[in-house]
């Protein structure tokens, strides 16, 4: 099993673990003096005050971020937003396990069961809020890929803006594809046999129409697997096989491209393209 930076389908992952705490109150609140990791204006010490004593009663994901609802009395008196950087994970424990040094927020639920915040290397972010209504840093988030909105239509549009730019690069535009990472784009290319170096307004409308197609298949199918045991995804796809040199493509059995393109390390395979 591989730990990738969290994409689409590990940050659902993650959202579902604190469901265990859902519809409890909040007993209490630990915040680790971390200053960096917390956002949105509200001290974190200032945070314990507002959140404890409210339910958990909702949280959603969209792309790699997170947004955890609370209420006290039927009205909804703030929000925790979650974006889990490198190496952030939320986790379910019983309360009473000592905090490590890596457990930045730890909410005590009334039903016996931590909900942690863990992040070693602490690119993670934590965006507070407080009100009834949901801050604009989630509001304003783009359209999600497998949103009825997110038509075709709207695909070409953003392949048009960024005709010059290697495909690459535009699958990881989080302002575009709200959570595909590294790893789904090349796994979207791959499928899409479309060499990830080629540039976005070089595709004719086929290719454009498999292109939208594959991208919603491989969203969906990564929120099939991981997103919901955190299983890996089928052995045809390429993501079985991307993250060490040396492996076979597993549809034509040619040895795997590693290369750097977009600033990232990059697998696909230079025989099977369509062109
Ligand atoms: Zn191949």
């Amino acid at each position: 099993m591989v730990f990738p930076m969290p994409e689409l389908a590990e940050v659902e992952f993650y959202r579902k673990q604190w469901d265990a705490g859902r519809g409890q109150p909040i007993a209490a609140v630990r915040t680790a003096r971390m200053p960096k990791l917390f956002r949105g204006g509200m001290e974190p010490e200032r945070a314990a005050e507002v959140f404890r004593q409210s339910v958990f009663s909702d949280s959603s994901a969209l792309g790699k971020q997170m947004l955890f609802q609370f209420r006290r009395d039927g009205t909804v008196v703030g929000f925790i937003g979650v974006h889990l950087g490198m190496t952030g994970k939320l986790i379910c424990r019983p309360a009473g396990v000592i905090p490590g040094k890596h457990d930045h927020l730890v909410l005590t639920m009334a039903n016996g069961l931590d909900l942690v915040f863990t992040d070693p290397r602490r690119f993670g972010r934590i965006r507070l809020a407080t009100g009834e209504t949901e801050p604009d840093w989630w509001t304003g988030l783009p359209v999600p890929v497998l949103s009825a909105d997110f038509t075709r239509r709207r695909f070409a549009e953003i392949l048009d803006r960024r005709r010059k730019a290697p495909l690459k690069a535009v699958l990881l535009s989080q302002d575009a594809f709200p959570g595909v990472g590294n790893w789904m784009a090349d796994e979207i290319l791959w499928q899409a046999r479309l060499h990830p170096g080629r540039t976005a307004g070089g595709l004719d409308e086929g290719r454009k129409r498999g292109l939208y197609r594959v991208l919603r298949s491989v969203c969906r199918g990564a929120l099939r697997t991981i997103g919901e045991d955190f299983s890996d995804p089928p052995k045809t796809w390429l993501f079985r096989y991307r993250w060490k040199a040396g492996q076979a493509c597993p549809r034509c059995r040619n040895p795997l491209c590693r290369e750097e393109i977009a600033g990232r390390t990059t697998c696909y395979c230079r025989v099977c393209l369509d062109d």
